[in-house]
């Protein structure tokens, strides 16, 4: 991490944009205040004037509790209402509630976002969970197409498809996140060399927009909001359903960890596959070097194939230049391969270690700046400073993932370079250093022209957005004009406050 002075100054400036967000940092939830007077009218007219509902809208109680909380425990805004919808329509009826009484809304999925997202102060919080429908899987020619609701959890889509031999293009790693809130920020996986992110791999949307609207909208119909949307972070609309192309399953996969002690040799053999594209399935990691001092690196790629087939790991592994006496490999069925992080999630749980505040942060490195970069943050940084977390490091074409606002450096590859950290104690301290260093770490990227994956616990401003979003600011903050035009949108991410 950083020396004493320059850490001081993260802090500070981390506790400063904190309380300019109205953030509580702390890992008590905070009792819920109404502060202002829209919301106090809202409360006090107990929602009466809300239409009659087919779901449930709860004032008080867990369901508000857990709204004000997340995955990352480091962010807590206390909603007035949470709606739990019994139908589409109820979603309109309480965005156009919203809109009338200058309530804001978010969709929250199953609140893994580490920093308040999800989160709206005084406002409401429409649960999808209870939208969690899975269509029918439609074949068609090689692969097919399936329809779901905002709250189904990947998991179950990739048990429906493989049911019927498919799935999804794009597999995150963990599969209990939804499909509303991967394709509201991207959703990036060992695939996405290959197909782009899982925003980039939607055939239609149904959405309904901070006006109130529900419009169906895919690429020739309404294209303008359905690239609004997708990765759009729920600034111009909600996805109440969404329809996911698929392609044929595998039944088997076969992976190879292969290890190098050099982040210039690592470098150049990922983007050796990147270009081959021979592998389906490409990610990679810093590790702890075995020594006990320092990092070393491991390419994760995946070969799919289905028996009698078999993959060549002579011609896969050609012209590497890994520590081939270290390489291991093994080969799973799919479906164990697309749940792998299970075992791991289950332990973390088992020894409350999931429940530690999660400051994570996920960059988008430009592929000539990568050595240096990395190698300058791995030389500062200890175990400790990411609290046993993992470090994900692992290359993308660029050029996949067409979602506007899905913001990527300017040149052809890159690397996603994630510091999945967490606190170890679960101290406020230990919080704010790590915060202060997300900070400091992405405002040395930036300068080198790289990006941030818009999930992670960075301290940002609307100015640093704009930043962000650069020359597609712009069209993002026409998106808000046209189809939220008050603001009442996803407030979590902080884009467009209020008041400006
Ligand atoms: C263990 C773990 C593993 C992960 N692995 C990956 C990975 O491999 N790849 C990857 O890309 N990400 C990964 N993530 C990050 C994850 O994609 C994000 O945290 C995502 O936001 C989580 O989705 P969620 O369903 O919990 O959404 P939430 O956290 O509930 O919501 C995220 C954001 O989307 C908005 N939103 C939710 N639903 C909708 C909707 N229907 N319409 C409009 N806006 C909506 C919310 O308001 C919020 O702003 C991982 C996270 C965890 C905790």
């Amino acid at each position: 991490m950083q020396d004493g002075s320059s850490r001081r100054r993260f802090l500070q400036r981390a506790l400063q944009q904190v309380a300019a967000a109205s953030v509580i940092v702390g890992f008590d939830p905070t009792a819920g205040s109404w502060v202002t007077a829209a919301a106090a009218d809202a409360a006090a007219s107990g929602f009466s004037r809300l239409p009659e509902l087919d779901g449930t809208l709860f004032l008080d109680g867990p369901q508000l509790d857990a709204a004000q909380d997340d995955f990352g425990h480091i962010v807590h805004r206390r909603p007035v209402a949470v709606l739990l919808p019994g139908s589409i329509q109820d979603i309109v009826k309480a965005v156009r509630f919203a809109r009338r009484h200058e309530l804001q809304v978010a969709m929250r999925g199953i609140s893994h976002a580490p920093f308040g997202q999800a989160q709206v102060e005084n406002g409401i919080v429409i649960d999808s969970s209870s939208l969690a429908e899975l269509g029918a899987v439609h074949t068609s020619g090689a692969g097919g197409w399936i329809d779901v609701e905002p709250g189904v959890q990947w998991r179950a889509v990739i048990q429906a498809a493989f049911a019927q031999g498919l799935t999804p293009r794009v597999l995150t790693d963990f599969q209990g996140l939804t499909v509303g809130g991967t394709l509201s920020i991207g959703g990036i996986g060992g695939t996405s060399q290959r197909f782009g992110v899982q925003a980039d791999n939607v055939l239609e949307l149904e959405v309904v927009t901070g006006k109130g609207e529900r419009v169906t909208c895919s690429e020739s119909q309404r294209p303008d909001l359905f690239n609004a949307v997708l990765a759009g972070l729920g600034q111009s609309a909600l996805i109440v359903r969404a329809r996911l192309p698929l392609i044929p399953a595998p039944a088997q996969v076969r992976v190879f960890n292969l290890f190098y002690d050099s982040i210039d040799v690592y470098v150049q053999d990922q983007l050796r596959l990147l270009a081959r594209g021979s592998f389906d399935h490409l990610q990679g990691q810093v590790v702890p070097h075995p020594s006990g001092t320092g990092w070393r690196f491991m390419i994760e790629a995946g070969a799919y194939f289905t028996p009698p087939q078999a993959p060549n790991p002579t011609a896969l592994l050609a012209g590497l230049k890994d520590v081939r006496a270290d390489a291991t490999d093994v080969t799973q069925s799919y479906l164990d391969f697309a749940f792998r992080l299970d075992p791991l999630i289950a332990f973390l749980i088992s020894i409350g270690v999931w429940d530690f505040p999660h400051p994570w942060m996920d960059l988008f490195v430009p592929a000539s700046a990568a050595p240096g970069f990395v190698g300058g943050v791995l030389a500062d940084l200890t175990a400790a400073d990411v609290g046993g977390g993992p470090i994900l490091f692992y290359p993308i074409d660029t050029r996949r993932m067409r979602r506007p606002f899905f913001r990527l450096p300017d040149e052809r590859r890159a690397f996603l370079f994630s510091l999945l950290r967490t606190a170890d104690p679960p101290t406020p301290e230990t919080v704010l250093a790590m915060l202060a260093d997300n900070r400091e770490i992405y405002d040395q990227l930036v300068a080198l022209g790289g990006t941030r994956y818009a999930n992670g616990a960075i301290p940002f401003d609307p100015q640093d957005w704009r930043r962000h979003f650069g020359e597609r600011f712009r069209d993002l903050r026409q998106a808000k004009r046209r189809f939220d035009p008050d603001r009442i949108l996803t407030p979590g991410q902080g884009i467009f406050p209020r008041q400006t």
